[in-house]
């Protein structure tokens, strides 16, 4: 038994949590017994635990890590906000009992420059405040003030599962209202959720669910803002959701980055199991590190207890998805608006009436960080333009800063320049520009930012986080890295790079890689010393 539990495969992910909780790091004598109490070969566990970035793993001989890591963050935002000179301040200034690492997104972009410190998240963070933290002992993330259980059944939470429980409404009249709410997958993917809902029920039984919080997308925090605040409202839209769809189990998978998040999450959870006994049975999982594992197929393999590697589809997930079972994947906040959504469709009132602009339908989250005056979190109407957005949510653009660039989903979204701020933000409405929105990740860049070198912080993320199981994706991100080192891009080498990257890669994440890329060299040539091309911007 492991700590008084039968092991299952499964869940080899939380058991070396655990050791590594206990012992500071994962040494190689208890990942042996760890095998052996499992009944896996040794190389299994170790080939898992050396897999995630979060994991030390002390092989015989080795030293193990100080018991202190301080990690400060160098993807795109923290980036801009002087995240390496943070991490360059840090790195010389503590003892051996602390070590200092540069480490990708933490999720916390309205914030930057972050370090976290053990579990405690340090924001806006300078050299002094972070080493009074180290100082101070204090090693856990406070939790977040929430609506809580009581304050969220008393203002009419779970009436309307509860509703669905009883029969009193159909499972087809709540997809029909998300049908024509015309919700979509939030996490990136942009898939209509009354179509996936009906296609995994199409699915024989025993059907199983997946929540994916594994929100690493470098410029991504809305999932643990609106977990942050109000996460009832995400788990009625989950409950809701398995109940329509007939889910035996569910998991919800959540970033090793936000303890306090997971914490809570334990503790909410309990209170409605408490309240509703019969629910499906459902397992929190904790990350360990790996962005890769925010790819619905590769979060899978996670929960399943492996190495977060991406499946070749098909079978699609819909079909064959954790433990072999058809599963229903969905991002946190498109749960998180079911129960709004159907209320309104139930008082025959239009939840998206008159939302939306510039020609399109509907509200976004739009996760704003980088050069603005009020970074964070903002609903507004889709289709939406970059101009509007700082313009009217995000009070202007920082003082001394204009407007010359914007990354529109993220990381792997590509980038724009300011010359097409006025283009409506949206699922599908950037494809022209070799863009696309994702989850709405809006990083905003001026004079005083080069989009070269985003570019190269973008594609050194990916190389650190490819899962290296195919060829163009492991080679392609490392070389890509390489040659955008260079003061003059080879943009014939890199295209072809680039081309190669995308056409044979498995997944999304080499896939997209190449978009900042490639879009420095359509709309930012000057700073590569690449050919400007004659085709105008917004022209394929
Ligand atoms: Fe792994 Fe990259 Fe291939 Fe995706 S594209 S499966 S991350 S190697």
């Amino acid at each position: 038994a492991i700590g008084g539990e039968t092991p299952r495969r499964d869940r080899l992910i939380e058991y070396l949590h655990r050791l590594q909780d206990a012992h500071g790091a994962l040494f190689a004598d208890h990942l042996a017994a760890l095998a052996e109490a499992m009944k896996l070969a040794r190389a299994e566990v170790f080939e898992v635990a050396t897999f995630y970035h979060h994991f030390d793993v002390v092989g015989e001989g080795q030293t193990p890590p100080p018991p202190l890591t301080v990690r400060v963050c160098d993807s795109l935002t923290c980036a801009m906000h002087g995240g390496a000179a943070l991490a360059q301040a840090l790195e010389g200034r503590f003892g051996a009992g602390v070590r200092v690492q540069r480490v990708p997104c933490v999720g916390r972009c309205d914030c930057a420059p972050v370090a976290v410190v053990g579990q405690n998240p340090v924001v806006k963070a300078d050299a002094d405040t972070v080493a009074a933290v180290v100082a101070s002992g204090e090693r856990t993330e406070p939790l977040p003030e929430i609506v809580d259980f009581d304050a969220y059944r008393a203002a009419g939470g779970y009436r309307l599962f509860e509703t669905v429980c009883e029969g009193a409404c159909s499972g087809e009249s709540i997809i029909t209202a998300l049908e024509a709410a015309g919700l979509r997958g939030l996490g990136g993917a942009g898939f209509p959720s009354a179509r996936k809902w009906r296609s995994v029920m199409a699915q024989p039984a025993p059907r199983n669910m997946a929540v994916n919080i594994d929100e690493g997308e470098p410029g991504t925090f809305k999932d643990r803002h609106y977990l942050g605040s109000d996460p009832h409202r995400f788990i009625e839209g989950m409950l809701i959701a398995a109940r329509v769809v007939g889910v035996a189990a569910i998991w919800i998978y959540i970033r090793d980055e936000y303890p306090a998040l997971r914490h809570m999450l334990n503790t909410e959870l309990d209170k409605v199991r408490a309240a509703w006994p019969d629910l499906p049975p459902i397992e929190v999982r904790r990350g360990a590190g790996a962005y890769v594992c925010g790819e619905e197929s590769g979060m899978i393999e996670s929960i399943e207890g492996k190495r977060g590697m991406p499946r070749l589809r098909p079978p699609y997930v819909a079909e064959v998805g954790v433990l072999g079972r058809p599963t229903l994947v969905h991002n946190p906040e498109t749960l998180w608006w079911v129960r709004g959504i159907v209320e309104y469709s139930q008082q025959g009132k239009d939840w998206l009436d008159g939302r939306g602009r510039n020609g399109r339908k509907g509200l976004r989250s739009f996760s704003v960080s980088g050069r603005v005056a009020l970074p964070g979190v903002v609903v507004t109407d889709a289709g939406i333009t970059l101009r509007q957005l700082i313009d009217e949510h995000c009070g202007g653009m920082l003082p001394g800063h204009d407007l010359y660039g914007y990354f529109p989903g993220g990381a792997s979204g590509g980038i724009l320049p300011a010359s097409l701020a006025d283009v409506p933000l949206d699922f599908d409405t950037l494809a022209p520009y070799g863009c696309f929105i994702g989850s709405a990740a809006i990083v905003v860049f001026s004079q005083h930012d080069k989009a070269r070198l985003l570019a190269e912080n973008a594609m050194h993320f990916f190389a650190h986080e490819s899962c290296g199981q195919c060829t163009p994706c492991r080679v392609g991100t490392d070389k890509a890295a390489r040659l955008m080192a260079a003061p003059e891009w080879d943009a014939g080498l890199l295209g072809e790079l680039g081309q190669a990257m995308m056409d044979a890669s498995i997944c999304g994440l080499g896939q997209a890689a190449p978009n900042p890329m490639r879009s420095v060299l359509r709309f930012f040539p000057h700073e590569v010393g690449a050919p400007v091309t004659t085709e105008k911007e917004g022209a394929q």
